[in-house]
């Protein structure tokens, strides 16, 4: 697909999805014909760094923030001949479910009317860097800032660099009209988060595929309420390296389009070991999930045995949804497909408090570098109280916004004395037992599970649930409705984030209604492979 800068912007206006847009049509670069995304264009979250825009995790305290290098993600993704248009809105570091509270304003969701444009205008910033070419690996090492956006720390001396030896870079911002909160149809629903932006460029046709992460949901969930496909691949099979952590045990590199082939390439092409990422599966790890995965075509031709873990038969499930999961499991039935087997998970039920508990945890820690002093926003010298409290307080309570202050308050009482062993050790061990509850179901065999007598040869292939309880929430509503309770949305979700499980969330009757086909860990392949079936029945 090309990208329109003209017509991006204007689709844009409406929805304010991006927040910075390169400043450049994209034409495809002759150089990478025959790459396997050759001539295709995506958009990416802003908590993955990027060398020439800011990457400010939609948050005050990084808005001024470029970073020096770009994530592997992007890398990759460049040498597979796919182009960026820009970075995408998203809930605050990822903290939530909505993208309506972040530092620049909410996304709107396409698929519900909205008549007025959200922003006024768009600013140009142009900025310059000075390549410096490291002779060891011959990468650029460190990109100095000359001007715009400032960089606090930049050691660049006006006087000693050549206009010559710089690189110009330019990007929009969006500004936002004065009103725009009154401008939200009274019709329109969240729609979802944290990636809601990655989600809105694909639901509107902007690019051919968007990059997302997912903690506890984060891709599936506005996949969902966008009508379009999200891909959370098992954690540790994508290079986390460049993706700003929020909870580093969890946080997955996820992938969304209209168009499953489209999701299966992206995946290959960024489906390789990184040593820069420890938590990255190893070459040898790679190795031996191909290998059973080739022993296992022998059942091809076979239906595949789908569970269904009864702890899901939730009262919170609207109807709509029950009937549609009915519908959709008769109809792969029918086509021989599938055949349904009741499972029981008994920790699923654990699930959500087990989640909140660790991914406080993990954000309180790493986001205990946001001070101020390294990098990003600082607070002004007149607002800081110098006599009673250190600078970096005022940097971080004027920086940070609501949810992520809640969050680092939960999380630091978890990792304190007093809760240390009743809720973060508690909690891992929940989270140890719903991973071996998974194992147990599974045909396949837990990658990451030496022992190979751990397979059991009965078990399921496929688990088939509902991405979400219900339709999204009307945006007028999800305003009143208290933090705690707008994290039940993600109880559908959170299970497989917990065991590391690659899960597809599909499009389902095309009213922000979805189904997540989960596989066993490392068995993203076969997710894939039965994604594009069931993709088949249901077009049939
Ligand atoms: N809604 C969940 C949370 O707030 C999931 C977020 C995510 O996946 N990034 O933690």
């Amino acid at each position: 697909m090309k990208a329109n800068l003209n017509h991006i912007k204007s689709v844009n206006k409406k929805y304010n999805i991006f927040t910075s847009l390169r400043n450049k049509d994209i034409i495809s670069d002759p150089s990478l014909s025959y790459s396997p995304l050759e001539n295709t264009t995506y958009a990416i979250k802003d908590n993955f760094t990027t060398r020439n825009e800011p990457t400010t995790c939609s948050s005050k305290i990084l808005a001024p923030y470029i970073s020096p290098f770009d994530s592997t993600v992007v890398t990759l993704l460049n040498q597979s001949g796919s182009s960026c248009i820009g970075k995408t809105n998203m809930d605050e570091f990822a903290m939530g479910n909505s993208t309506v509270s972040g530092y620049f304003g909410p996304t709107l969701n396409p698929a519900y009317e909205q008549d007025q444009d959200l922003v006024e205008s768009y600013q140009q910033i142009d900025f310059y860097t000075k390549d410096s070419i490291s002779e060891t690996d011959g990468e650029v090492i460190s990109k100095e800032i000359l001007n715009g956006n400032n960089n606090n720390n930049s050691s660049f001396n006006e006087n000693t660099t050549t206009a010559s030896s710089l690189s110009s870079h330019s990007y929009f911002i969006s500004k936002l009209h004065s009103d725009s909160m009154e401008r939200i149809s009274k019709k329109q629903r969240i729609v979802g988060g944290s990636s809601g932006g990655s989600a809105a460029a694909v639901a509107l046709n902007l690019v051919d595929f968007s990059i997302g992460s997912d903690t506890g949901g984060s891709v599936r969930l506005p996949a969902c309420y966008t009508n379009i496909y999200g891909f959370k691949p098992t954690y540790g099979r994508i290079s986390r390296w460049g993706l700003v952590a929020y909870s580093q045990s969890l946080d997955t590199v996820g992938i969304m389009s209209k168009n499953v082939d489209t999701i299966w390439k992206v995946f290959t092409s960024l489906d390789l070991s990184d040593s820069k990422d420890p938590s990255c599966l190893s070459d040898s790890t790679r190795e031996s999930i191909a290998i059973e995965r080739l022993n296992s075509k022998k059942n091809v031709g076979k239906k595949f045995k789908v569970g269904i873990p009864k702890e899901f038969l939730l009262n919170e499930l609207n109807d709509d949804v029950k009937k549609s999961w009915k519908e959709l499991l008769t109809k792969l039935e029918k086509f021989k497909l599938i055949e349904v087997y009741p499972i029981s998970i008994p920790s699923i039920k654990y699930s959500l408090p087990t989640y909140y508990t660790l991914v406080t945890s993990e954000a309180s820690s790493n986001l205990s570098r946001y001070d101020g002093i390294r990098y990003g926003y600082r607070a002004n010298e007149n607002e800081c109280n110098f006599d009673n409290e250190p600078e970096f307080i005022t940097t971080r309570d004027t920086g940070f916004g609501d949810e992520v202050k809640r969050r680092i308050i939960l999380g630091n009482y978890a990792l304190s004395s007093y809760g240390y062993n009743s809720h973060f050790m508690k909690a891992t061990g929940v989270r140890g037992m719903l991973i071996n509850e998974f194992n147990k179901v599974f045909r396949d065999r837990n990658c990451l599970i030496e022992n190979k007598s751990f397979q059991s040869t009965n078990g399921i292939d496929m688990i088939i649930v509902p991405t979400t309880v219900s339709k999204p929430p009307l945006i007028k509503d999800f305003w009143q409705t208290d933090p705690v309770t707008s994290y039940l949305n993600d109880v559908f979700t959170i299970p497989m984030s917990l065991a590391g499980l690659p899960t597809m969330s599909i499009p389902y009757g095309g009213e922000s209604m979805g189904f997540q086909l989960v596989g066993q860990h490392g068995q993203d392949y076969k997710v894939l492979e039965f994604t594009r079936l069931v993709e088949s029945v249901l077009e049939n």
